[in-house]
């Protein structure tokens, strides 16, 4: 149980029943999960190129050829991506910083992928059209946004933010203010 309540979001209940699976569970059942975690460690590693996982050389996007690769999305985990690609409406390539800038935390631009980040833009001389920053609207990620913004300012043209404000569906009198501001200062022209 305590080795389950390591995982992210499991609380004692879940993982009381994860053990009791284990327990129930036939040997060959048990093998095959110990199998598929030690596989996933062993062979999944990150793409050189946007720091996604990727189980050899380049991540999924990166090895596409039809992605433009003049168009960055630029994004905290590999879960991140993982949702955008979902959405089926980027066909650019990413950028995984795994993790962001944290003030509060002590997480400096240092420990995160943000080097690697301007490097890789600088060294495409000019082919980088646009980096469209797609952290998280909260404090920490619109640091990030800053300081991403800050550095990579020279280089590219365009630097961009998602939209963030009234979801799909959503009723505009039950938003709260601070989403609201935000959506009226990124509306678009129709
Ligand atoms: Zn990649």
């Amino acid at each position: 149980m305590n080795a389950f309540r390591r995982f992210p979001g499991v609380g004692p209940k879940q993982a009381e029943r994860f053990a009791l699976y284990v327990v129930r569970a036939s040997d060959s059942e048990v093998e095959n999960l110990v199998e598929a975690l030690r596989a996933v460690k062993s062979s999944v590693s990150y793409c050189p190129e946007c720091y996604n996982y990727a189980e050899s050389g380049l991540c999924a996007v990166c090895a596409d050829a039809e992605r433009d690769r003049s168009l960055i999305c630029v994004v905290e985990r590999p879960q991140d991506l993982a949702a955008i690609e979902k959405a089926k409406s980027f066909s650019g390539v990413y950028h995984v910083l795994h993790g962001a800038v944290s003030p509060a935390a002590g997480v400096s631009t240092e420990q995160i992928k943000f080097r690697e980040l301007v490097e890789r833009v600088t060294s495409a001389d000019g082919a980088v059209k646009e980096v469209i920053i797609a952290t998280n609207p909260d404090t920490d990620g619109e640091a990030t946004a800053m300081f991403l913004t800050r550095a990579l300012k020279p280089y590219v043209g365009k630097i961009s933010r998602i939209a963030c404000g009234v979801p799909l569906g959503g009723d505009i009198d039950y938003m709260d203010e601070v989403t609201l501001g935000h959506a009226l200062k990124g509306r678009t022209k129709i």
